[in-house]
């Protein structure tokens, strides 16, 4: 019979002063979760082997899947993943590729919540509680305000902001993206691999047709010039039912992609529509959390 599989979703394995969209795991702890993975029982996975009934694993698995393309994947999540023969694959926003400027959402952090003078700063606050300052209300108003626009109109808010914060583009190494050599070695076949998750980071169910076919095809081809290779595998940014439609999957199917995972919990299932694979996250835990976290996943409680 075929397995079930959790699919598991990080962003960042690093330490961070702050993180308040709670997308890093620490080096340490990310170490003792592999730990947690390997002693499961679940079967380490490759994602690929999810786009068909053909190779989809014959007992319950784990796939483990980073968005973004933060250098950290390189710097501390690699090295790991190697060590406990994990499989992985990272999707890259191809806009953030060559180590300049910050993602969006950290620079908006950077210039709004960061400010070490404010005694309310950033903190341990983080957007799964209600804001309790002005500073982080004009955070979570900044970034619903940015979420669904075009690249363009993003980049204009943003030069807003930034002039309004007294100063220039952020470009912290701590929230860089990874540079063109850490994406090739980062790529190990048969173990680690690349996936695409279009050029800026886009909200696409807001974009019309062709935006989201440049979003969707140029980060993919992007990624191709720079490995050599095709890639196979995408991930919907955000990745919500409310952040793609259908034909957001033709495209990512028309780009080549064979699979696509989606931000929803649940088990990918030989029957999941493998351009909408459902995904868990998993937040900075210790082992036995995860270990816990496990045993309601794998009991169907999502
Ligand atoms: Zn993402």
């Amino acid at each position: 019979m075929p397995g079930r599989v959790l699919v598991l979703m990080y962003h960042r394995v690093a330490v961070l002063p702050a993180d308040p969209q709670l997308l890093a795991v620490t080096p340490e702890r990310f170490e003792a979760q592999l730990g947690v993975l390997r002693a499961s029982g679940l079967r380490p996975t490759r994602l690929s082997e999810l786009a068909s009934a053909d190779t989809w694993p014959e007992s319950d698995g784990v796939v483990l899947t980073f968005d973004d393309g933060y250098a950290d994947n390189f710097l501390h999540a690699r090295e790991r993943l190697v060590r406990n023969n994990m499989p992985a694959t990272f999707f890259i926003a191809t806009d953030c590729l060559g180590g300049r400027g910050e993602f969006w959402w950290d620079e908006l952090e950077g210039l709004l919540l960061a400010d070490p003078t404010a005694e309310e700063g950033a903190g341990a606050w983080d957007v799964l509680r209600p804001p309790v300052s002005p500073r982080q209300q004009a955070y979570l108003d900044a970034c619903n305000l940015l979420r669904p626009l075009p690249k363009g109109e993003r980049e204009r808010e943003l030069e807003r902001l930034r002039a309004s914060a007294g100063g220039k583009a952020l470009a912290r190494e701590l929230f860089r993206g990874l540079t063109e050599d850490e994406l090739r070695g980062l790529e190990l076949p048969g173990l680690l691999d690349i996936g695409g998750h279009t050029r800026s980071h886009a909200q696409l169910s807001r974009l019309p047709v062709e935006q989201q076919r440049e979003e969707i095809q140029g980060g993919a081809q992007l990624l191709a010039r720079c490995l050599g290779h095709g890639v196979e595998t995408f991930s919907y940014p955000f990745g919500t039912s409310a952040d793609f439609t259908s034909q957001t999957a033709e495209l990512a199917r028309e780009a080549g992609f064979r699979v696509a995972c989606a931000n929803y919990p649940d088990f990918a299932q030989v029957r999941t529509d493998p351009m909408a694979l459902p995904r868990c996250i998993v937040r900075n835990w210790d082992g036995p959390t995860l270990a816990a976290q496990l045993d309601r996943w794998r009991a169907g409680q999502f």
